[in-house]
């Protein structure tokens, strides 16, 4: 049991996940090391999470490093590079000419192809009924029907345009994607990020700096600090507070509590972006009875009803010898296969891998179903932002509210959804915040008589006794300025 007395400290960082880590980072590399992170797993990396499965390592979470090969370095690209991340190349492009029937028949290519047309018709002229403000006066809106349609719709819709054109990752980054493929997991990324700041031996962070397994429950806040209670009755202080909790916590009233509670256009932005919940399912069998030659390594299912497992992938790429499939739901789906047990859930996927492959194809001998739906430390998988973002969403989402201070991948305007998107808010938010709290100083130097009357003096001082110059080292400036 931790002491009950007050922790204080400068800033409070509430998630361990890629975007409170980075935030750590920035703030350690400009000098601010007074920091308590608190985090309400057991475990950093948040929508980063590795498993052992089937003999490998599978990400539950967050798998691909998407936009790579482009004229700008995404980040995490780098940081996968400095660690010697194993990634394979992912090309879903195929994935469109292997669709089955549920009588194991694939689809000749050119009525694929002429599905796949139709659906990208369809979509822009929905976009542009939206834009005129004039929903539903065009027929080509009215929906897609048959099997092949309903799981174009889906891949097109659920994976390839579930954003905007156009798709800021690709345009910044380039085009490719790369599954990561490495027994480490993809959370090596932040383990390597961490160790550069905080305590750690053999792999394991050891620093007491970073509390694992404290909920945070409430934030009080005032215009001199903030307080932090926890589930287990612990109190910190802090200056300020970078909160990292995901879009579906903020909106779950499950959670954390606001004293006073967030002004209104603040829980407008909030209730305003929507949570997509997105699920792998890991199947592992006996043998494979896929086909696994070029082009192959997604394949896709077509049932009368929308994103019934439609959407499949082998891992023999990344791990040969594997015999594990993927096969990823989303949304209604997802929440339906959450609340049923694995048992029923294989046997779902089992007939539709019979209608597919026949039926003498072997049971699966294991299943791996995450609910990221019903963890109260997430609530869905990631943000979508609506069609038409006005610019007063983008700006609320990630403003300040007194001393706390807002990120998460929800926060990153053009890369939200994504890994790269956590980072860079992460980066983003510490900067804005170093420069918050550069401006207090000088304002307090401005007023030191003031100042000696200052009521938080009993709160840590150290933020205010850091150098002017370690903010304006011109190296972090750089630093920002390069990532940004
Ligand atoms: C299934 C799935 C697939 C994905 N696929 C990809 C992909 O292929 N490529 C890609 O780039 N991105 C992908 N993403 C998205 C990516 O994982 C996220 O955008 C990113 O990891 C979010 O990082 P974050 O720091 O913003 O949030 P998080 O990782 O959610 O970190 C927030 C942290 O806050 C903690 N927390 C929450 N509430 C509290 C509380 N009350 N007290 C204390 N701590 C709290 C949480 O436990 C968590 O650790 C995927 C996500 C999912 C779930």
């Amino acid at each position: 049991m931790e002491n009950p007395t007050r922790t204080r400290c400068s800033v409070l960082i509430v998630g361990a996940g890629i975007s409170g880590i980075t935030a750590a980072k920035v703030l350690a590399e400009n000098g601010v090391d007074d920091v308590v992170i608190l985090e309400a797993a057991d475990r950093i990396g948040g929508r980063i999470r590795k498993e052992e499965f089937g003999g490998v390592t599978v990400e539950l979470g967050a798998g691909w490093i998407a936009g790579v090969g482009g004229k700008q370095m995404n980040p995490v690209w780098e940081l996968a590079g400095r660690s010697n991340l194993r990634t394979c190349f992912s090309d879903y492009s195929n994935a469109r000419y292997n669709i089955y029937d549920n009588t194991g028949k694939i689809f000749p290519s050119g009525v694929a192809a002429e599905s796949y047309n139709k659906a990208v018709e369809s979509a822009i002229a929905k976009l542009r009924n939206q834009d005129s403000d004039n929903p539903g006066d065009d027929e080509t809106t009215t929906g897609p029907r048959s099997p092949i349609d309903l799981a174009i719709d889906f891949i097109l819709h659920d994976f390839e345009m579930a954003e905007v054109e156009p798709i800021s990752t690709y345009v910044d980054f380039g085009e490719k994607e790369f599954l990561v493929a490495d027994e480490r997991g993809y959370e090596h990324l932040l383990y390597k990020m961490a160790e550069t700041f905080l305590f750690t031996q053999q792999g394991k962070i050891l620093d007491t700096r970073l509390k694992l397994n404290k909920v945070v429950r409430k934030l009080q806040h005032s215009r001199n600090g903030v307080t932090v209670k926890t589930e287990d009755d612990c109190i910190y202080e802090a200056q300020y507070v970078i909160l990292s909790a995901s879009i579906g916590v903020l909106q779950s009233n499950l959670n954390i509590s606001f004293s006073p509670p967030l002004p209104r256009w603040k829980t407008e932005a909030i209730s305003n972006i929507d949570i997509m919940v997105y699920t792998k399912v890991f199947l592992k069998f006996p043998h494979k009875f896929w086909p696994c030659g070029p082009d192959k390594e997604f394949f896709i299912y077509a049932h009368e009803r929308r994103g019934y497992y439609t959407f499949w992938q082998h891992m023999e790429n990344a791990y040969p010898g594997s015999n594990i499939l993927v096969v990823t739901l989303t949304n209604g789906e997802s929440q339906r296969i959450e609340a049923q047990s694995d048992e029923e859930t294989m046997r779902e996927a089992m007939e539709v891998l019979r209608n597919m492959f026949g039926h003498d194809i072997p049971d699966a001998v294991d299943i791996l179903v995450p609910r990221w739906w019903n963890n109260r430390f997430q609530r869905g998988s990631y943000s979508n932002y609506p069609i038409y973002v006005d610019r007063q969403l983008v700006d609320d989402i990630k403003a300040p509210v007194g001393r706390i201070f807002f990120t998460g991948e929800h926060t990153s305007e053009k890369f939200n959804g994504y890994v790269h998107g956590g980072y860079l808010s992460g980066v983003e938010t510490t900067k804005a915040l170093l420069e918050e709290m550069l401006a207090e100083k000088e304002r307090k130097t401005e007023n030191h008589q003031s100042f000696l009357l200052e009521p938080l003096s009993a709160l840590s001082d150290a933020v205010f006794d850091i150098p002017k110059q370690l903010f304006l080292r011109t190296s972090n400036l750089g630093f920002l300025k390069a990532i940004l």
